[in-house]
């Protein structure tokens, strides 16, 4: 086999979904060998932890992992909130596996256009946020409460090889679509923007093939909405990419149907990443065969692009999903109405699709 894939499919609609991201899968390459492991709350259930050693090992043994998503209010009230399959499970996973470099495509399907809550421009919305993911102010130092705890602080922290690291997936991805980057942060006011700021001139001066520009945080947030059809690929820190890629998804206004990637270093010339659909659990509709399978199949799409190095099959499938959402099958969330299939059958559909 030419690839390992851990798959962790975790709690509520985790299992379901990422099942029919496995058949598809499947049915275009032949080389993917799967090994399955629990994560979340059934984790803890069985062993008493959201992320047991067997599954962090077979996860940095394996080539990629396929997440679907863990939580869920039975897990909530779990004293030790490190426990929490969340906090004990998601965090970890990311730092255990030097996930950095979040990337988080916004691309609204053309059948499904009219559900953007902004009114599209001719250009609609196709891009991707490339987010830091392991440093900034969610991980900075000190982070602390004083002064009888009415002073809280935390630290935005940045070291270059950080940003350098970011930047240069951030190309790799420009590279493979326009080759236009914007990088967002607040440079006018931040140290740390204003290092983040001259690390990529600098490499941007070494890749003169890339057009790369600047803006400002808060303009970003409005140029999103005033025409996201201006951006292809938006580079940026931590705590602005979290908000940045949130109300990108929204503008697509299918947040149900967009995949992510968490990247990190290549293994021996494989991109290692973890490839999870943007949603939750989804507790309210777990078990019924009613939740959309698209994000979880498009984020093993995106298993294929950036670790098989197959963009190839990760537009086939794309495509096969454009197809059938244009032929108007729909899942409950998307519209479907009294006709809408159920999660297998979506998965049926865009396996038929697939030919
Ligand atoms: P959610 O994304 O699970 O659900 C929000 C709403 O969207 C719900 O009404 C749900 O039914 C619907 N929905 C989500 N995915 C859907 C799909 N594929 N098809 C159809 N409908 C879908 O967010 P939430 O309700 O805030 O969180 C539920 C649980 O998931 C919580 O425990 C939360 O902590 C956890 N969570 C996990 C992840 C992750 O594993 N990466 C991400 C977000 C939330």
């Amino acid at each position: 086999m030419a690839f390992k894939v851990a798959v962790i499919a975790g709690d509520g609609i985790g299992p379901e979904v990422t099942e029919q991201a496995v058949r598809v899968l499947r049915h275009v390459r032949a080389d993917i060998e799967f090994e399955h492991a629990l994560v979340g709350g059934a984790a803890y259930d069985a062993t008493g932890h959201p992320l047991p050693t067997q599954t962090l090992d077979l996860c940095r043994s394996a080539d990629a992992v396929l997440l679907g998503a863990v939580g869920g209010p039975k897990w909530d009230q779990i004293p030790d909130p490190k426990l929490r399959p969340e906090v004990g499970a998601l965090l970890p996973l990311r730092s255990e596996l030097n996930l950095y470099a979040n990337v988080r495509p916004a691309k609204a399907f053309k059948a499904l256009v009219d559900s953007s809550p902004v009114k599209l421009g001719p250009n609609g919305i196709d891009l991707i946020v490339m987010r830091e993911l392991t440093g900034g102010i969610y991980f900075g130092q000190p982070r602390e409460r004083r002064d009888n705890g009415n002073l809280a602080l935390d630290s935005m922290v940045y070291h270059r090889s950080e940003v350098e690291r970011i930047t240069e997936r951030a190309i790799e991805v420009a590279r493979t679509r326009s080759k236009r980057i914007v990088s967002v942060d607040k440079a006018n006011v931040l140290e740390t923007s204003r290092l983040w700021r001259e690390v990529v001139d600098e490499m941007a001066k070494a890749n003169s093939d890339i057009s790369v520009s600047h803006m400002l945080v808060d303009n970003c947030a409005m140029q999103l909405v005033r025409d996201p059809g201006q951006f292809d690929v938006i580079l940026t820190e931590n705590m602005f990419g979290d908000i940045l890629s949130d109300e990108a998804a929204m503008i697509t206004g299918s947040l149900g149907l967009l995949p992510s990637a968490s990247l990190s270093d290549p293994k021996e010339g494989t991109v290692f990443g973890m490839y999870e659909p943007i949603h939750g659990s989804a507790p309210d509709i777990a078990g019924q065969n009613c939740a959309n399978p698209i994000a979880a199949i498009m984020s093993a799409a995106m298993l294929l692009q950036y670790t098989c190095e197959d963009t190839a099959s990760a537009q086939r499938i794309e495509m096969a999903i454009e197809r059938v959402l244009d032929s108007g099958v729909r899942t409950a969330d998307i519209g479907g109405g009294a006709s809408a299939v159920g999660t297998r059958e979506m998965g049926d559909a865009i396996i038929a699709e697939l030919g």
